[in-house]
């Protein structure tokens, strides 16, 4: 045990919330060695670069790091603004990546694979927590196999997209025309414009990153004339996506949502709702794509290209021979899915939770960061920052401050769970104020005052 501690924490992924757990553990003096799969730090958010988040500065950056940053003279940008991705790693992630506290702790290029305990598999019991981990570590040079004494997954989701196939396997026809699906956010302004202008378009989901890619459709539409686009979801109820406008205490995804809206409600684009995506098919060099409805088969096309912003999902591989606790349908943190499952809540307003919450029956395991949300879409990156600060603490051995998780996320008028949900034996309320009047037409107090006011509502209920 004694030699396991002199062993560094394994930090998987140079994300924000991976690159925070490492500043976490240097400030608590524990030895660490961040693993990061790209060539450079943050590579997940260098392929949504171009797309302007909806929190400000001030929730994008992690206190601990923010002070390490500030004592060599680094100023913290207008925490009132908001910035694009690509100005989250300019400006943030890599002068911390740089740090002479960080950057020697930092292998870039270097993907772990598999993740075990030294000569135990997942079925060998007795003593286990004694042997180190042993990651399988892929770089340029070969693979090598690393020693750690606690292992901290923050590798993110943005690798592994659901497919379009609306059973989460791939539609028929999906792996055969993959040159013309781009799945997440394509660049459809900057660097993939020449794909999408005077094309038909396909963009499939419902969620924030369909709208990103939708409203940038039409800024090219307005320039290039034959530019096309249909927008088709699974679900009926667009709710999620077109969010609570000026109730949202995130007035940037507030607006996203209400600019969608007025663009579906315009005609500029036609939106096929309930359409569940079966098939991919070819006609004359272009696609049509086939899915059932509450009326049958339906068939769309042609079109020249398809988004596929279906989200992302976990992948699991990695840490497959570990004893893992996961949510049956969300695979994050089972601690957390009763609290973001998108069935239920449309928000990203989750209770303070720590280590506790985060790690697994493997002992020295968490996930942490948007993985620990594993499909669900609402992760935010202050909820990372408190959960790693929480688990530094705990492998330091501090279990008071370990358990002293405060989060104090942005109010958001956009979720509801009237008479609140309860986790670990505690009851949280609902964010939308509980139950509405009887007597209102609404699922909750903010949506009875939404509709009273002649808005929509205030966008709660069943996610699409
Ligand atoms: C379009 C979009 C907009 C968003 N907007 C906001 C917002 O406004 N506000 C907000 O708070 N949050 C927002 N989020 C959510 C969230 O904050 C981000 O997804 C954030 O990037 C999550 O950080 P992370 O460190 O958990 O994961 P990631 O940023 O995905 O980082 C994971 C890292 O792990 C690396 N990695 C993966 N696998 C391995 C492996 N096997 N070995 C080694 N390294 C590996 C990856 O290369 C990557 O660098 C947004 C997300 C998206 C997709």
């Amino acid at each position: 045990m004694s030699e396991q501690n002199d062993l560094p924490v394994a930090v998987i992924g140079g994300g924000p919330v991976g690159l925070a757990a490492a500043v976490h553990l240097l400030e608590q003096g524990v030895p660490v060695k961040l693993y990061e799969a790209g060539t450079a730090v943050a590579s997940n958010l260098r392929d949504w670069g171009h797309v302007r988040v909806f929190t400000p500065w001030r929730y994008c950056v992690d206190r601990a790091a923010r002070e390490l940053l500030e004592a060599t003279g680094w100023k913290m940008p207008d925490p009132e603004t908001f910035p694009t991705a690509d100005d989250l790693v300019a400006l943030y992630l890599e002068p911390l990546a740089r740090l002479p506290e960080l950057s020697p702790v930092i292998e870039t290029g270097a993907r772990v694979t598999g993740i075990s305990r030294w000569g135990a598999d997942k079925v060998r019991g007795g003593g286990r927590e004694a042997r180190p981990f042993m990651l399988v570590v892929e770089t340029a040079g070969g693979i090598r196999r690393d020693r750690a004494r606690a292992v901290i997954d923050a590798s993110g989701t943005w690798r592994t997209p659901n497919p379009l196939g609306a059973g989460g396997i791939a539609a028929e026809g999906e792996a055969e025309f993959a040159d013309r699906i781009a799945y997440g956010i394509p660049d459809i302004l900057g660097r993939d414009r020449a794909l999408y202008g005077g094309r038909a378009t396909l963009v499939a989901g419902s969620g924030h990153s369909a709208a990103n890619a939708l409203l940038d459709l039409a800024r090219v539409a307005d320039d290039e004339p034959g530019t096309t686009f249909i927008w088709t979801t699974r679900g009926t109820d667009l709710v999620r996506i077109y969010g609570g406008g000026d109730l949202d205490a995130l007035p940037a995804r507030g607006e996203l949502g209400s600019d969608v809206r007025d663009l579906a409600e315009s005609g500029r684009v036609q939106l096929v709702t309930g359409f569940a995506t079966t098939a991919i098919r070819e006609e004359d060099g272009r696609l049509i794509v086939e899915g059932d409805t509450a009326d049958g088969l339906r068939r769309i096309g042609p079109i020249d290209r398809i988004v596929a912003a279906t989200g992302q999902r976990p992948d699991l591989s990695l840490t497959r021979e570990l004893r893992l606790d996961l949510d049956p349908w969300l695979e994050g943190v089972r601690a957390l899915g009763p609290l973001i499952d998108p069935n239920e809540h449309s928000c990203g307003d989750v209770p303070p939770h720590g280590h506790r919450e985060l790690s697994h029956p493997e002992p020295g395991v968490y996930t942490v960061g948007i993985k620990s949300y594993g499909r669900a879409p609402t992760f935010l990156l202050l909820t990372g920052y408190e959960q790693v600060r929480s688990v530094a603490a705990a492998l330091a051995g501090d279990v008071a401050s370990a358990d002293a998780v405060q989060l104090v996320l942005p109010e958001t008028g956009v979720c509801t769970v009237p008479g609140g949900v309860t986790v670990t034996g505690k009851t949280f309320a609902g964010c939308c104020g509980g139950p509405a009047p009887e007597a209102a037409d609404g699922c909750c107090v903010a949506d009875a005052e939404a509709k009273a006011a002649g808005r929509g509502g205030c966008g709660c209920g069943v996610a699409a």
